[in-house]
Formats: structure tokens, sequence, C-alpha cells
């Protein structure tokens, strides 16, 4: 840790274990969103923000916001923050490190006696992880205008999530989409092994992975296992096993480009799923991810024609491929890059620049303000799990980059605004 900084990774620990206390009992760590239990967290972290100085409320959308107001409101808000919110038997980090050294910027200025010309918010996104409606990232994308109206009628346990967001404390009637944020940082650990085998202290995001989902649906037919000649089987297995070995082929390929790309089949069913029957139907969800938009076109292309060229081999039907949901990458804003890039400088913080296979709130605020982020390292890239590490020391570097950050952006966004005027 940078020894002038003065931001204390000792607040940073207490915070992290006091959250990690509040978890579901026998099933640690939990707390997931809408349940009892996250909103027992929110109410400590209502708390730590208030004692951070930030008045505190919940919008429209269902995030808790703290915002300390800034000696010119009229210029703004520079946002930081993440997510409260775990998976089942989630980890200690994912979402929260981001919380709680956005927390900890407010605490050091404030020891500072720093008063910022912006106002600065500090948020907790509701429920970034997928939770028991089905969908992720539903606060950034209500505060980002992005949430599709028909989710506010999904049903989950008896309840539609437009009354599980007011039980929250939001308002789904009320416009929840902002446009006085000037900047949007955010800080979460890797998720990924590149930082620690690096042995470095930053990653500087240069794009969230945009994400298809592409289904494969191979169409056999079920014969007896023992008396079909195999030269005369219609095997659908067979078939989307070729496929599978496609898929990875093209994934292959283009990860070995400059650009992060990576393709699973992680959905698989086959009919009918018996001993003494060739398969008849297989069923494969394809999820791919790609830093740059152009590998994606190419892998859809690329895949297109490798599925016709084996069906046609074969002579068994493979329907024409079915994009389930297609997501754009989201690139890092590139002049809060620099700055992030010029504070790890500063502070003397190894760095690299590298893109995010995970989605994150940031992708949904970028639609509607510079948005960028930061990610410190975790133990062997582990996250979504109870054994999700990383230190209270990484988190603060982290911290410490975002605070010289705030204040260079502070002075910095003020030029801008007067530089895009002129
Ligand atoms: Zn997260």
């Amino acid at each position: 840790m940078t020894r002038n900084s003065p931001i204390r990774p000792d607040r940073i620990g207490d915070d992290i274990a006091a959250l990690a206390a509040i978890t579901e009992t026998g099933r640690p760590w939990t707390r997931r969103a809408f349940t009892p239990i996250f909103l027992e967290g929110r109410a400590w972290l209502d708390q730590a923000m208030q004692a951070a100085g930030a008045i505190t409320a919940v919008d429209a959308a269902g995030n808790l916001v703290g915002t300390i107001p800034g000696r010119r409101p009229e210029l703004g808000t520079i946002m930081l923050g993440s997510h409260s919110d775990t998976v089942p038997e989630g980890g200690r980090y994912d979402g929260i490190a981001g919380v709680v050294a956005a927390m900890e910027v407010a605490r050091a200025l404030s020891d500072q006696g720093i008063e910022l010309d912006h106002t600065l918010q500090v948020v907790d996104f509701l429920a970034e992880e997928v939770s028991i409606f089905g969908v992720s990232c539903i606060g950034s994308r209500g505060m980002s205008g992005t949430r599709p109206l028909e989710w506010l009628e999904r049903q989950s346990q008896g309840l539609s999530l437009k009354h599980a967001i007011a039980q929250m404390g939001g308002d789904t009637a009320q416009e929840a989409r902002r446009n006085d944020i000037k900047a949007f940082l955010e800080l979460h650990i890797e998720q990924g092994p590149v930082l620690e085998a690096e042995k470095l202290d930053i990653g500087l995001v240069t794009a969230i992975a945009g994400i298809t989902r592409i289904e494969i649906v191979v169409e056999g037919r079920a014969d007896h296992a023992g008396t079909t000649p195999m030269h005369l089987r219609k095997d659908a297995l067979t078939i989307a096993a070729r496929i599978a070995l496609k898929v990875e082929a093209l994934a292959n390929a283009l990860a070995g480009g400059a650009a992060h790309f990576a393709a699973t089949i992680g959905e698989f069913d086959m009919v009918p799923n018996a001993a003494n029957v060739v398969p008849s139907r297989v069923r494969m969800l394809v999820d791919a991810r790609a830093e740059r938009r152009e590998d994606m076109e190419r892998f859809l292309s690329e895949l297109r024609l490798g599925v016709a060229l084996i069906s046609g081999d074969t002579g068994v039907l493979v329907e024409p491929l079915t994009i389930v949901s297609d997501n754009w990458p989201t690139p890092g804003d590139a002049r809060l890059l620099e700055v992030l890039e010029t504070a790890c400088e500063r502070l003397g913080a190894t760095h690299r620049r590298m893109a995010s296979g995970a989605g994150h709130d940031t992708a949904w605020m970028a639609r509607i303000t510079k948005a960028a982020m930061i990610f410190v390292p975790c133990r062997g890239g582990r996250s979504h799990a109870p054994d999700e590490a990383t230190t209270a020391e990484e988190i603060a570097l982290g911290a410490a980059v975002l605070l010289d950050a705030v204040l260079v952006l502070d002075q910095a966004l003020q030029e801008e605004e007067k530089w895009d005027a002129s």
C-alpha cells in the first residue's frame, strides 16, 4: 500500500468482515437480492454510508445511493460503486469490494477535509447477480433506463419483480433514469487468474465482453441401438459432438488473437437419453463472449458455415441457429481509462489493460455516462464460490486509484464541459 494515501486498509477489512457476517446461517456467503438477509446488509450499508458523511436514499430503481453534495452541485455527479448481493454460496468480495472501496474514498475525502465541486455518490446497485427473477443487473438497468418494461411482470415465489423492487424501497412508477452523472467508476475483483499470475496490482478494463447465446438443435432419428446398422443411423449426439468440437476450434482460433474471446456449451439436453435408443434430438446452448464485435460476427458466420457442412456431410438435419440473446461489448471510456492509468503511475501501482469476460453494472452505466472499471487481483481467479479471496491491502490500493481519479476528474470534467460548450 502506498504510504501517503489517506485510504485505510483496516477500515476496508472491517467493512468486508461486517458484511460477511450478514449471511444466511450455515450457508456462507449468501446474501441474495430480495431476501430479508439482503435487507439486513442494506441496513448496515446505509449506516456505514451515513457514517462516511453521505445522505442516503433508495432510488426509484431500488439502488441504495449515498450522496455527498458538491460545492457546485449544478456540475453534476461523480458516482462510484458496485453491488452487495451475492450468488448462493458465493464470496465475500464480488461486488462488495467495490461498494466498500467507494465508501472508503468518501471517508478519505472527509478525513482530509476535501470537498469536491461535483456531487459524489456511492451506490449499491440492486440485484446485479441473477436473482430469483432469472435476470441480472436490475438496478443498474433501472438507473440507465434500459430495464425492459416486461421484466416488471416477471413472477417468482408469488411475487412480481415490480413488487419486489417496491419491497427494496424502489418505485417502478417513477422515472429512475439519471442524466446528471458525469462519470461512473467501479472497482471489482478480477474473477480471473491474470493479475495474480502476472503479479500486477490493477487491471484497467478496456471492454466488458459482449455475450451472445446461440441455441443449436440437431434433429436425428430414434432407432434401436442394437439392430440399426451404423451406416444407417441419424445419431443426433455424434453430430452434436462434431459441432461442439467446431465451437471449440473456432473459439481457440479467435482466443489466440489480441482480444478476449471465449465460447462454452454450458447447456446440453439429449432425447430420449436411453441406453438402447439412438439419440434423436440434441439441444445445446452456446455462450460466446467477445471483447470485439467483429470477432463475434466472425464466430457466428463460421459457426453457421461449419454446422451447415456437418449437416450436409452426414445428412442429419441441424435447425438454423437461433440467437437467443445478443449483447454487444461495452468499451471502457478512453478518457477515464487514461485518468485511471495515470493514477496507477502516480501511486506506483503496477497495471495492465485487460478485458472483462464477465458482465458488470458498468456495462449498463456506460449507456448514460462516461464509465470505466478497474480490477484488483483475486486468489486463483476464484469467484462465485466461498473460497473467493483477495486482501484489504489489494482493495485499498484500488480505492487509492479511485480516489486519485476522482480528484482529477472533479477538475478535468469542468474543463471538458467548458471545452464542449465552446
Ligand atoms: Zn460482481
